[in-house]
């Protein structure tokens, strides 16, 4: 059984400020042990999207940081570039987003370094011969390194249910080319009875794949399988053709870190913010009300372990009025399901199943 560590966000004093909390989760769940003397540390997280609110805080992310630094190991922040051309789609613009949104040096003692360069074409393509991909592509910066941090934001996600901990490290990690191997097989499909021919998604699409004439056409040649229109459609008459894709793509992104994790291992530690628990991830341009309260920050060395505690932990939570949860409100029913009609357990199932960790743990409250 693995343990998880967790620290509620409750504070009268400020002993019980954020960074300290962060402090001693880092410390009790042995993220120090990851990294040696001089060692470079990817601290893997994603800096939001421009127009997005909710991203994980810089302030927190910093805290992780001093941590590495006061271990005498040499961080530095990093992710790879999006598939879809919005505003991290290549380093230039990612860095300028992270700039934006506070990744810099007044707030963070770290230089950010995006993982697969330039255009996404820096990668590394290691072996792993599994049952959906005989090798990965992921950004080079992510191998290279001698150890890596991965400090993820926990909210729902329009194809995998939630990102947690392993779809920031391999979607996350995924190079161009990477990322296009996960997401091509989740090609949407329209329902025309609920197609208003809004045209929203037509304007979301970053690969002008939607036409719409009445209704929204797409044209599969052109569609990447990004999931940007599906997310943004008012209707919720976007989704994937094939409900097994969801599932596909969930053990595809395993069979990433997987890959990722190869020859590194004891020298990758997760911590988890369960806040802004919004309905999608951080790559849209816009953030939609939080579905359950915050509830805390977790840490960990096993990342099947943090995703299922944090995943319990939200759904054993109430929902919120007046959000995309509130017709389901009590605590105890599945928050993940209600928001996207998939089995998320997938990936954390497949994760088991690799050898990556265990859904098994112990909740250790500080
Ligand atoms: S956003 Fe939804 S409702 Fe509007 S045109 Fe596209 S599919 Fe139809
Ligand atoms: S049609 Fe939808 S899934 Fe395909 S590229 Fe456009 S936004 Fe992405």
């Amino acid at each position: 059984m693995s343990k998880v560590y967790f620290a509620g966000l409750r504070a009268d004093r400020q002993s019980q400020n954020v960074p300290s909390k962060i402090r001693r989760l880092f410390e009790e769940a042995g993220l120090g042990s990851t990294f040696g003397n001089e060692d470079l540390v990817a601290v893997k997280t994603h800096f939001g999207e421009p127009g997005s609110t909710t991203f994980l805080r810089p302030q927190f992310v910093g805290a992780v940081v001093d941590m590495i630094r006061q271990g005498g190991g040499k961080p530095f922040l990093t992710d790879s570039n999006t598939l879809y051309l919005g505003g991290r789609s290549n380093a230039v613009d990612h860095l300028i987003a992270a700039v934006r949104h506070g990744y810099t040096y007044p707030v963070i003692d770290a230089p950010a370094i995006i993982a697969d360069g330039l255009l996404g074409k820096d990668e590394v393509e290691v072996e792993v011969d599994l049952k959906h991909c005989r090798t990965v592509k992921f950004g080079a910066a992510a191998h290279h390194a001698s150890s890596i941090l991965v400090v993820s934001h926990f909210k729902g996600h329009a194809m995998t249910g939630f990102g947690g901990a392993l779809k920031n490290l391999g979607m996350g990690f995924g190079s161009r080319a990477g990322k296009l191997e996960m997401h091509k097989l989740a090609h949407p499909a329209v329902d025309e009875d609920r197609c208003t021919g809004c045209g929203i998604c037509a304007q979301s699409c970053p690969q002008s794949a939607i036409d719409v004439d009445k209704k929204a056409v797409i044209d599969t040649e052109r569609c990447t399988g990004c999931g940007e229109c599906w997310v943004a459609c008012p209707c919720d008459a976007i989704g994937p053709q094939d409900p097994q894709s969801l599932i596909d793509i969930q053990e595809k992104i395993v069979e990433y870190c997987y890959g990722i994790l190869e020859g590194k291992k004891g020298r990758v530690g997760y911590m988890t913010f369960v806040v802004d628990v919004t309905p999608h991830c951080d790559c849209p341009g816009w953030s939609d009300l939080p579905v359950v309260p915050d509830i805390g920050i977790l840490a960990s060395l096993d990342p099947v372990a943090i995703d299922q505690a944090a995943a319990d932990l939200v759904n054993r939570a109430g929902g919120l009025e007046g959000t995309q949860l509130s017709h389901h409100l009590a605590p105890g029913e599945d928050k993940i399901r209600a928001l996207v009609d998939v089995d998320w357990t997938a990936q954390l199932r497949y994760a088991e199943e690799l050898g990556l960790g265990s859904r098994k743990y112990e909740l250790i409250e500080l």
